[in-house]
């Protein structure tokens, strides 16, 4: 705790006016924030985080799905200290490296699994998941043009998907209201329905039937569009943003049959699920598919300093390396030397604190049974959970599984809810959501649960008064 930062000597009131009359914040109804003030985030430690006036929240989103190792690692801040002092800057541009960076790479490389005829050997640095989906973009219609196929351009992702902020992140994301701003997407991106089948299962469809039908969009929109035109299929193993949908078991591999079919290449935005959230490194060896491109940012730093970029597979780096010549496309902090000290400190603590394999193992079996007992509280219709991430729907009656009003906001009601109590977890639309620290023990699973139960009931409460059940 440094108690002589700004927050310490101004109070609540003092930042929020100064906060509201001078950061625009992202994704934030500013009209809203003005009104309420926003809440100051002053300090953290462990799995907890405090705020101006000294309450204490658990926090089940990781900051923002990133802090997979929890908050207090002394060993990061000395890790960007150390190397701060040594170099704290040089560019990779004009033949020129720094030694983090290429032990990053040559560590990131061992640690994405062989599947396949796929290997991993080659990274590209950027400094977040937006970045590093726009280095896609450009890498994927390098990667064809090369091949003599420029036609081939046309890039299909699925609605509510979150592929970052960008120009090309948003475009590539599947979500209608940042679409709804600036006249996105950009062309040659298009979409396809999401393996949500909460949502989308008909009566009587097992969902496994619905996985397969699912993955079926891919190649109705390929043929739509022309085979011969489509570059690549972008997709999130588990949607995040969108809410936690976690598609059924048959979804990825008929995926792999299409896109194999069509030689298309497939790109695994593994920003939220790689570094351990579902149990592995990487995630698309929970799936077991095999992508060209892999995403990555938030946990690869645990959130400590911004880190982003792509796993290029062989088959594109064969390509974009052995034939390509200069590739006109980089960032001035790509391989930046502190975010990868930072980042090779973070995995030590990964790898010596086996958080993957806590995940994967009896903390993760844990966790899932906890959370999916959930399912007998009366507010919710349906929990699910993989690896360290979790979702619920709240459903206004649960024998029927008739939904919310959007319009009555129950997902805000909760969250508030959660908030007022002690609590951080995510609300998308009628879908409460959460994805923990990798470090959780048994006790703060227990403490966890314990607060979104009573958060539920106060939720109940709540909508019970105001007639909304
Ligand atoms: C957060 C996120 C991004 C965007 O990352 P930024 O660092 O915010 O640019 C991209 N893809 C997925 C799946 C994400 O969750």
């Amino acid at each position: 705790m440094n108690t002589h930062s700004t927050a310490e000597q101004l109070s609540t009131r003092e930042i929020q006016a100064l906060d509201s009359a001078h950061f625009i914040h992202p994704f934030t109804d500013h009209g809203d924030l003005a009104t309420r003030g926003a809440r100051v985030i002053t300090r953290s430690d462990g799995i907890y985080i405090w705020d101006s006036e000294g309450e204490k929240l658990l926090d089940a989103m990781s900051g923002l799905w990133c802090v997979n190792a929890g908050y207090g690692r002394k060993a990061l801040a000395e890790a960007a200290y150390e190397q701060m002092m040594t170099l704290p800057f040089y560019n990779s541009f004009f033949q020129t490296t720094n030694v983090p960076a290429v032990k990053l790479a040559t560590r990131l490389a061992a640690l994405a699994p062989k599947v396949g005829d796929r290997s991993f050997e080659h990274v590209f640095f950027s400094s977040s998941g937006s970045e590093s989906n726009d280095s896609n973009v450009r890498m994927v219609r390098r990667y064809w043009d090369l091949l003599g196929q420029p036609q081939r351009k046309v890039i299909i992702s699925r609605h509510n998907a979150y592929h970052g902020s960008t120009m090309a992140g948003a475009s590539l994301g599947g979500m209608s209201g940042m679409h709804a701003q600036g006249d996105l997407p950009i062309p040659n991106i298009t979409h396809i329905g999401q393996p949500y089948f909460f949502e989308d299962g008909k009566p009587g469809e097992t969902a496994d039937a619905f996985g397969v039908r699912a993955a079926g969009w891919l190649e109705d929109k390929i043929l739509e569009v022309g085979p011969d035109k489509v570059a690549a299929f972008i997709a999130e193993p588990i949607q995040g943003a969108g809410g936690v949908i976690i598609p059924p078991a048959t979804y990825w591999p008929e995926i792999q049959r299409i896109v194999d079919k069509y030689g298309i290449l497939l790109i695994s935005d593994e920003v939220i699920c790689a570094f351990g959230r579902l149990g592995h490194w990487f995630a698309y060896e929970r799936f077991g598919y095999k992508p060209d491109l892999v995403t990555f940012a938030k946990a690869v730093t645990s959130g400590y300093i911004p880190l982003g970029g792509v796993m290029v597979g062989n088959r594109v780096a064969k390509v974009l390396i052995e034939q390509g010549g200069e590739f006109n496309h980089g960032y001035t902090y790509s391989g930046h030397p502190v975010a990868c000290a930072v980042a090779l400190a973070n995995l030590d603590i990964m790898e010596a604190e086996q958080l993957p394999q806590r995940v994967r193992g009896e903390m993760g079996d844990y966790f899932a049974k906890r959370f999916l007992a959930l399912k007998d509280h009366p507010l919710v219709g349906d929990a699910e959970t993989c690896g360290f991430v979790a979702g619920l729907v709240l459903v206004k009656n649960k024998q029927t599984k008739q939904r919310f009003n959007p319009d009555d906001a129950v997902g805000m009601i909760c969250r508030g809810h959660c908030f007022r109590n002690g609590l951080i977890m995510r609300a998308v639309g009628d879908r409460m959501i959460i994805a923990p620290p990798l470090t959780m023990t048994h006790a703060d699973i227990d403490e966890l649960l314990r607060l979104i139960h009573q958060a539920l009931d106060l939720t109940q409460a709540d909508l019970h008064q105001k007639g909304l059940i």
